[in-house]
């Protein structure tokens, strides 16, 4: 069991946690090998451009620091697995980690499977997802060039990715729930100032309509109560992030949301497992504090595994 395919350290997730934790314990040569999940380099990789990572004065892409964050943990020695991790076993060590084509055992685990966007669950959603519905303007924005969309949320991602949709379409309106904005000021203003973004407040979606793709959405008023329908051809979900913790059961101790528990030291209530980033962090989720949280954790498993 302990052959080949065993390691000092196993990381899962390739975002800015994983890809941060690696470099850390690559450099403290624990040969680290990290398993990649389905959404390589994570969230941030989604992005179109990055404006607050620091040493990046004038921005960067979201993929572009993704692709430099491996290329510096690979350069240390991180093996890159281009793989999904299924399951995992922590209640005896080494601990066990099971991929779509492997098992693998592991003496340290740092979690750092990130978070997913979270659905309106609304009908329509699923069953239009990819034909008008999206979760990723980067992504799929180019798609719209020249139409009317919405974007559901109040926070900092969509507005954020309001704006980058404004390159294509012709209109976005904002659809949010209360009467003020959660996002930080700079991009309030920005969106405010932009004549093709409208804003429909105190307003939830309750149906999203179309056959082949979306052709209107069906819009509440929570003042009012009355429903109204929207002609619209695409809608981009931005309400917040779901932690992706579901494999890790009821194995490590989370709160009511499904966020991992850590301590100070990035330590959860298992011994020599750690959590870094979007999956333990309800709090901050940028970029800079999943990498801080990564490198912490990295050096915390060396010091664990010193002390073994
Ligand atoms: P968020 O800040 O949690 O905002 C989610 C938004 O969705 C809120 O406005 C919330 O409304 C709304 N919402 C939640 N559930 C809803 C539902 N079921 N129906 C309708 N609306 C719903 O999430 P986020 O915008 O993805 O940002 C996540 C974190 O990343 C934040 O810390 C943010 O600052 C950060 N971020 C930063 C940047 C940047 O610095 N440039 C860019 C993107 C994200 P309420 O306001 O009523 O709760």
């Amino acid at each position: 069991m302990t052959g080949n395919f065993h390691h000092k350290l196993v990381i899962i997730g390739s975002g800015p946690a994983g890809l941060s934790a690696g470099l850390y314990a690559a450099r403290a040569e624990l040969q680290p090998v990290l398993f990649t999940g389905m959404t390589l380099h994570g969230q941030a990789s989604l992005t179109h451009t990055i404006e607050n990572y620091p040493g990046f004065p004038d921005g960067v892409g979201g993929e572009s620091l993704g692709v430099l964050f491996q290329q510096q943990a690979e350069k240390f020695g991180t093996s890159i697995v281009y793989d999904q991790v299924t399951g995992v076993d922590l209640s005896q060590r080494p601990f066990t980690i099971s991929t779509y084509s492997q098992v693998y055992t592991a003496d340290t685990l740092i979690i750092t499977t990130g978070a997913s966007p979270r659905h309106l669950n609304v009908p329509g959603e699923n069953e239009l997802t990819g034909r008008g519905v999206s979760y990723c303007a980067t992504c799929d924005g180019w798609f719209f060039k020249d139409k009317h969309v919405a974007v559901v949320g109040g926070g900092d991602s969509a507005l954020e990715e309001a704006l980058f949709l404004t390159r294509y379409v012709k209109s976005v309106v904002i659809i949010h729930r209360r009467d003020a904005l959660r996002a930080g000021q700079i991009l309030e203003n920005r969106a405010k100032n932009n004549e093709k973004i409208s804003f429909l407040f105190n307003s939830v979606v309750t149906e999203i309509n179309g056959e082949a793709a979306v052709t209107h959405l069906k819009v509440k008023s929570t003042m009012s109560g009355e429903t109204q329908e929207m002609p619209i051809e695409g809608v981009f979900i931005f309400i917040g992030h779901i932690p992706n913790s579901t494999i890790f059961g009821n194995q490590i101790l989370m709160n009511n949301n499904g966020y991992i528990i850590v301590d100070q030291r990035m330590r959860t209530n298992v011994d020599g497992v750690f959590a870094a980033g979007e999956v333990a962090d309800p709090h901050y989720r940028q970029v800079i504090t999943s990498a801080g949280m990564g490198a912490a954790a990295a050096i915390e498993a060396v010091r664990y595994l010193d002390n073994q």
